[in-house]
């Protein structure tokens, strides 16, 4: 029998409309809108693809939009000036850096000097350490995006064997942890990883999010299994492509995610609800942030 189809775009459709009427909500109670600063440093064609798609997000969420699009040539003293200047502004929530930022700027020291309650990508070392702790804050959005998804199939995660496949800081690692601190087994796999193919085959649960495209073939899946796949990839048809063999995959597992379609949209709609987190709900500094 084929696999459900965990519909990405239905579920941040749903979860975006929620955020706008909470956003609806508290400004008529008089506080303010959720501001969010998305930094774009240079011209990378996709980086402003995705700054596009997340301004339009933020205008149909009812947010304030006070992204900055500074010159290629801009130093890494300025991008640390404008990050303090955010930091002290109240109708900035939430501020990000869009990734990847000329090779003159270290990422890192940028990320850093975000405020860790403005930090709604979860990438500073402070939310990380909160997230391996089991007391997390502010999560990255693409693997807590999957969590939501996840919420979606009614399937408890407590001592599922979880395999994710693909380690880096802004899906594998932080899908571990996500995972993990609710109760799956999991084991996490990269590059140099022996057998992959028989750790995917005992996998209750399996997100991938390498980026090759189809990677995973849809006979390691073991029948019944739920498979997640974060990646995205363009082929020279012009095709997207995720990182499993999706039309093979689809014939065994319980659910799956369709690329595209599946996990991308999540990946905004959770940037948003971060960012209303850090508007209205979020008491950090008494967490001493
Ligand atoms: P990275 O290149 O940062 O990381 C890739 C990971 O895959 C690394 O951990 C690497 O291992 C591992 N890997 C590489 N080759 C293999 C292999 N043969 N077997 C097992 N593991 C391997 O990529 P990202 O995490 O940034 O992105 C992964 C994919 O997810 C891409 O397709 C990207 O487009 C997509 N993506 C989608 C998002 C969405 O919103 N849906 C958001 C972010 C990413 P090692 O650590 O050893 O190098």
């Amino acid at each position: 029998m084929s696999a459900q189809i965990l519909d990405g775009k239905a579920i941040a459709a749903e979860l975006r409309e929620s955020i706008r009427q909470e956003v609806d909500r508290q400004v008529a109670a008089g506080n303010s809108r959720p501001g969010l600063a998305v930094i774009l440093v240079g011209e990378d064609p996709a980086s402003q693809v995705y700054v596009r798609n997340k301004k339009i997000a933020c205008e149909k969420a009812g947010f304030n939009d006070v992204s900055e699009v500074l010159p290629a040539e801009t130093t890494q003293e300025e991008v640390l000036a404008l990050i303090d200047k955010l930091n002290a502004d109240p109708e900035v929530h939430g501020i990000i850096v869009q990734l990847p930022v000329p090779d003159h700027i270290d990422p890192e020291e940028i990320i850093e000097r975000i405020d860790p309650c403005k930090d709604v990508d979860g990438f500073h070392p402070y939310n990380v350490g909160r997230m391996a702790t089991r007391m997390p804050i502010m999560a990255p959005c693409t693997p807590h995006g999957v969590m939501t998804m996840l919420s979606k199939t009614g399937i408890g995660l407590r001592g599922l064997d979880a395999v994710v496949v693909g380690a880096s800081n802004i899906v594998g690692v932080p899908q571990l942890l996500e995972l993990l601190n609710e109760r799956a087994t999991v084991t996490i796999c990269h590059s140099a990883t022996k057998n992959l193919p028989e750790k995917v085959a005992q996998a209750d649960l399996v997100v991938v999010g390498v980026g090759i495209p189809e990677m995973v073939k849809g006979e390691w899946i073991k029948p019944g299994a739920i498979v997640i796949d974060v990646g995205i990839n363009r082929l020279e048809d012009g095709r997207l492509v995720g990182d499993v063999e999706f039309e093979v995959a689809k014939e065994r597992a319980s659910w799956i995610t369709p690329v595209p379609g599946g996990v991308g949209p999540m990946t905004i709609a959770t940037l948003l609800e971060n960012t209303m987190k850090a508007a209205y709900k979020l008491d950090c500094k008494s967490k001493k942030a």
